[in-house]
Order: structure tokens, then sequence, then C-alpha cells
């Protein structure tokens, strides 16, 4: 008999760095194509996460050494406390927020700028952006979209922010040239980019078949877990997942998983984390 469960690669925490808070699971104005997230057919849903429940996460992982707190989502600027939420993370650390980018406004990014100077921590912005080619783009992620996210590019160019784009390479094309044509859209929106301000993600279909894991570097589940409104889970990718639960708070959770999914495969494949932010290079 082949007894699979015992060969299961098993991937053991060792920092816990990266706190990921999922503000609201389905909650997104956009639907686009790559996206893991399998969204219901209605686009009203109000699965936002208590504030209590992300202050008494903040409470319980006030001894480990989190360098960032990431708000994700779907979309987490939709959650009508995002602004609370905010200000209670940036008392423990850097935020980073990811986000299409379509809440983000001249206006918007005047009060963040605020709300980051009374902090002694940082605000980091991670842009969904997948091809510097307006058609293409919105092809993938929906009409206006890319208008949205240069804009919100140009916005936070002008107060200081310096965003990271996240692009997923759906149209599996040279790397080097995505590269080059998305320093030259960022050019023209007044943001001097480089390399650091891109993380181009292999497109792995989500639905194709499970290979043997046998090696992996450095994926989000060795520095961090996520939060959801529904417990504790291995990373981003496997939030609400039962493959990836850890537990229902940060007061008792596990610090091991194991790595059988397509999600991980995927991380397999792309080497390093696909959400965390390497700091390293900031440095
Ligand atoms: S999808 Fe990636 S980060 Fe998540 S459990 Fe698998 S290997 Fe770890």
């Amino acid at each position: 008999m082949n007894n699979s469960v015992y060969l299961t690669p098993v991937c053991n925490m060792k920092e816990f760095n990266n706190l990921f808070i999922e503000l609201t699971a389905k909650n997104c104005n956009q639907h686009c194509k790559h996206c893991y997230i399998d969204f219901p057919l209605s686009k009203n849903v109000k699965d936002f996460i208590p504030l209590e429940t992300v202050k008494q996460a903040l409470n319980d992982t006030k001894n480990e050494n989190i360098k960032c707190i990431y708000l994700t989502g779907a979309e987490p600027m939709t959650h009508p406390d995002f602004n609370h939420i905010l200000r209670a993370c940036l008392k423990y650390s850097n935020v980073c927020i990811f986000t299409n980018g379509t809440f983000i406004n001249e206006k918007k990014v005047r009060f963040l700028k605020r709300v980051e100077d009374e902090s002694s921590f940082e605000i980091i912005f991670k842009l969904s952006i997948d091809h510097y080619d307006e058609i293409k783009n919105d092809d993938i992620r929906s009409r206006g979209s890319y208008r949205a996210v240069v804009h919100a590019i140009k916005s936070l160019a002008k107060y200081g922010f310096n965003p990271i784009l996240c692009i997923t390479n759906y149209y599996h094309e040279d790397r080097n040239t995505l590269m080059e044509e998305f320093k030259k859209l960022c050019k023209k929106a007044g943001f001097d980019a480089d390399e650091n301000n891109f993380t181009i993600n292999e497109y792995a279909d989500k639905n194709s078949s499970v290979e043997e894991i046998e090696k992996w570097d450095s994926p989000d589940c060795e520095y961090g877990r996520i939060l959801t409104a529904k417990g504790v889970y291995s990373c981003p990718f496997l939030a609400n997942d039962h493959r990836g639960r850890c537990g229902s708070s940060f007061s008792d959770y596990s610090r091991h998983n194991t790595l059988e999914t397509q999600f991980c495969k995927t991380c397999a494949k792309n080497k390093g984390k696909l959400f965390g932010i390497n700091f390293e290079l900031f440095e």
C-alpha cells in the first residue's frame, strides 16, 4: 500500500517574522483570472475579520520577532475598519498592504502618510498589476484596473512611498523584458523603480495535479502564519483551507505544516517567499 501521508514533506517554522492578517476572505472589487481565491457568484460578501480578533492576535504575538504585518484579502481596503486596523498594527511593526490599488488616490495617500508619520514604523504597499500593456493587464484583472493601479503608483510616489509591484507572469513571458517594461511604466508615472520594486511570480494553475515536492527554498510558511476570521493557517494561499489549518488563535497554534498542495508546488517552483518581503534587499 502506498501510504503517501508518511512521505509528505513537513515544514518547520524557523522564525515568526511575518504576521499576515486576512481582513476579508472574499470581498474584492476585482475577480482576476489567476486569483487563488474561489469567489462566490455574488460579489457582495461581508466576511470582514472583527477588529477585536486582530487586537487579540497582536497581543498574542507581541513576543515574537515580527518584522512586518501584512494586511491581505481578497481586497483588504474594503474592510470598514481598515484605518483602525492599520493604526493598531502600526503600534507593533511595519505594515504592508496588499492591494489592487483601486482604493488609492491622492486624498487617501495624504491621509496614509499622516498615519505613517504618527507611527515609528513604515507603511509598505504591494500593488497587484500583471502586465505593462493595458489590454493584456485588464484582460486578466478586469477593465479599468490598469489605469487605477497606475494612478495609485503616481499618488504613492508623490508622497514619497516606495511601492512594490506584484506581477503574476500569467502569459509566461521573459522576466527581464517584463522588468524593463515595468520600469518604463513606473518612470512614466513619476516613480523611479529598481529591481527590488518588483516581484514576478510564475503563474501556476491551482487546478493542475500535484507533483511530488522534493526541494523548497524559504517558503512563506517557514517565516510566518496568517490569521483569518476562522483561525490560524500556514500561509495566505492556504487561508481557510483545512490543509493549512494551524489552530484557532495565536495562543495555541502549530509551528509546522505539511507541503502537499498545488500551491506548495508553486512555492517550490518560484523559490523564496511569494508574499513576505525580503527585507535584506532594502537594507
Ligand atoms: S503554499 Fe507555500 S507557503 Fe503555503 S504551505 Fe505550501 S509551501 Fe508553505
